[in-house]
């Protein structure tokens, strides 16, 4: 009897234990190649932020007298801190792109403001009588500066440091469509509003892979918060997460391990309709070419079958939108040729009433 236990128990061990004499690996080792995979996670979000700001800068830029009163003022650049990383990547951000515990310019527009006169690496020290301190609360500060109306067209002055040697640059912003652009690590296919900034999912900077298709889904994300589909006090909840994550300047922000409770902000198939009426606006505005982006939706159909749909689930067809977008670039096609402005057609009170009778039908 103790014998046969006895053998259970060897055989019950041998079972769950590998048999093989695999490599084993010291933690050293370990973290010299986990510092190499950290600095290729660190160069793709800087090549996505670039794409993206490349993309969202213009279609903020064109769009200003369409985005109503969510305007902020456009300085040209981007900045972050270091301290803004996991603690992991502090050390290879700072080595990639010059950040520092105190803000610093991480990014200059180009054909903007503040080309040529600052630089990635410039430490931010003060704007106008305004110190910026170190980390997350001068963030916090230049935050508050890069959305306060008050400075659009008005001369503000920063004092930076550039390599030892203080420089003052003086920049009269124009105005700009606000809120900024976020990238998730996420690798799944999708975009969000919240309010107040546009958060895009890494999956979908690599789904939509020509610009003219990343500027739509930039242009829908935008229409939903100019057209407030989404409550301020939600996008401020949001903005709290945003900035709690890692944040790399004002314009553009890389987010890293953000959840995927963002997704839960669906909204209704009118306000996703009017979404890309308007963001096809957007994008056009900003000179992309919107006679095949829509197909971005023929391929979206493809990849989520679920989506192919004509009756009412939360999620709008994705055969519908493909072709409501398609006759929206016919109507903007028309108006180009005629010469008129891009300026999206809105219901007269006739229409208006026509809708509310068939909701209620
Ligand atoms: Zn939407």
């Amino acid at each position: 009897m103790r014998l046969l236990s006895l053998f259970t128990t060897l055989l019950l061990i041998t079972s769950c234990a590998p048999q093989s004499n695999a490599p084993k690996v010291d933690n050293a080792m370990a973290e010299r190649e986990a510092n190499i995979q950290r600095e290729i996670v660190l160069k793709e979000q800087r090549q996505y932020f670039e794409r993206v700001m490349k993309i969202g800068y213009k279609i903020q830029k064109s769009n200003t007298e369409l985005c109503g009163k969510k305007i902020a003022p456009d300085f040209g650049f981007a900045y972050g801190v270091s301290t803004q990383y996991p603690k992991e990547y502090k050390p290879v951000a700072e080595r990639l792109f010059g950040l520092r515990d105190d803000p610093t310019v991480y990014h200059v527009f180009p054909n903007s403001l503040a080309q040529g006169k600052l630089k990635m690496g410039d430490v931010i020290k003060q704007v106008d009588d305004q110190v910026i301190k170190s980390g997350l609360s001068g963030i916090k500060k230049l935050n508050k500066i890069f959305n306060e109306e008050d400075y659009i067209d008005q001369p503000v002055t920063f004092i930076v440091d550039r390599r030892g040697e203080e420089k003052q640059i003086t920049l009269t912003p124009p105005a700009i469509c606000s809120g900024k652009i976020a990238i998730t690590t996420n690798n799944v296919i999708n975009a969000y509003a919240d309010g107040e900034n546009i958060i895009i999912d890494s999956g979908m900077m690599d789904f939509a892979k020509k610009d003219s298709e990343l500027a739509l889904v930039i242009g829908h994300e935008l229409a939903h918060n100019t057209r407030k589909h989404v409550e301020a006090k939600q996008g401020n909840a949001l903005l709290g997460m945003v900035l709690g994550a890692v944040v790399t300047g004002v314009t553009g922000i890389n987010v890293m391990g953000l959840g995927s409770d963002l997704g839960a902000l669906a909204h209704s198939q009118g306000f996703e309709a009017e979404a890309d009426y308007i963001g096809i606006y957007h994008s056009a505005r900003a000179g992309y070419d919107i006679s095949e982006a829509p197909q971005l939706w023929r391929r979206m159909g493809a990849k989520n079958p679920q989506g192919i749909h004509l009756a009412g689930t939360t999620h709008p067809s994705t055969a519908k939108r493909l072709i409501a977008l398609e006759m929206a670039a016919k109507e903007i096609a028309d108006k180009k040729k005629r010469g008129e402005a891009l300026i999206p057609a809105e219901k007269t009170k006739e229409d208006f009433k026509a809708t509310v009778r068939d909701y209620n039908t």
